[in-house]
């Protein structure tokens, strides 16, 4: 499937909005994909994740992991279709918030981990700081990443960035990002929308 239909996709959930916006990483712009919408529909998300499984089916994975609260769908999803594809039982593991800024495996999935070939998934990145931390947990109880998988790979993350042999993102448009005092929509004091990303929590502080 071409990048232009899966971004079809995600326009006919409601999931990209335009207008001027805060992201995670405290710049403006345009364009916000809100990747909750996206997972309110449940055949486009199994169908975004067939089109990750079937990409990933000869890489030996034995195991899919994301971060939560997104990759709890993706992760179950892109293991089910996994499942299918190879006829082998493909676990499905989400990664949650540990201390000191990183990504753990928590519920007994960290005694799963190890040794086995594991997928990462996530839907949007940006930083690709969640990814990262979810590999890097896989890896810290001896697992062996095979590969990243996204949805929408909007910071333009390499597999050397992540640490893994490959990187397959089905969507790989990037948006403008500017700081708040080079912000064109600041500067005509376009209002701020409160709704996603960090805008409420911005218009506080600046307040
Ligand atoms: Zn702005």
């Amino acid at each position: 499937m071409e990048e232009k239909e899966i971004i079809r996709i995600f326009e006919e959930t409601g999931a990209i909005l335009e207008g001027h916006f805060v992201y995670t990483s405290s710049k403006h712009g345009k364009v916000y994909v809100n990747k909750d919408f996206l997972y309110m529909f449940v055949l486009k998300v199994k169908l975004l994740c067939e089109i990750i499984a079937e990409h990933f089916k000869d890489k030996n994975i034995e195991l899919v992991a994301g971060p939560a609260i997104g990759g709890v769908a993706l992760t179950q999803w892109t293991a089910f279709a996994l499942t299918q594809f190879t006829d082998k039982e493909i676990l499905a593991v989400y990664s949650e918030d540990g201390l000191n800024n990183t990504k753990i495996f928590k519920r007994g999935y960290d005694k799963h981990v190890k040794g086995k070939g594991a997928l990462v998934v996530e839907d949007i990145t940006t930083t690709g700081g969640s990814v990262k931390k979810t590999v890097e947990a896989v890896k810290a109880l001896g697992g062996i990443v095979m590969g990243v998988g996204l949805l929408w790979n909007r910071g333009a993350i390499t597999s050397q960035d992540l640490g893994v042999p490959e990187v397959f993102s089905l969507v790989n448009v990037t948006f403008e990002a500017f700081d708040e005092k080079e912000c064109p929509l600041c500067a005509q004091n376009i209002p701020i929308n409160t709704n996603v990303g960090k805008g409420r929590e911005y218009l506080i502080q600046k307040a």
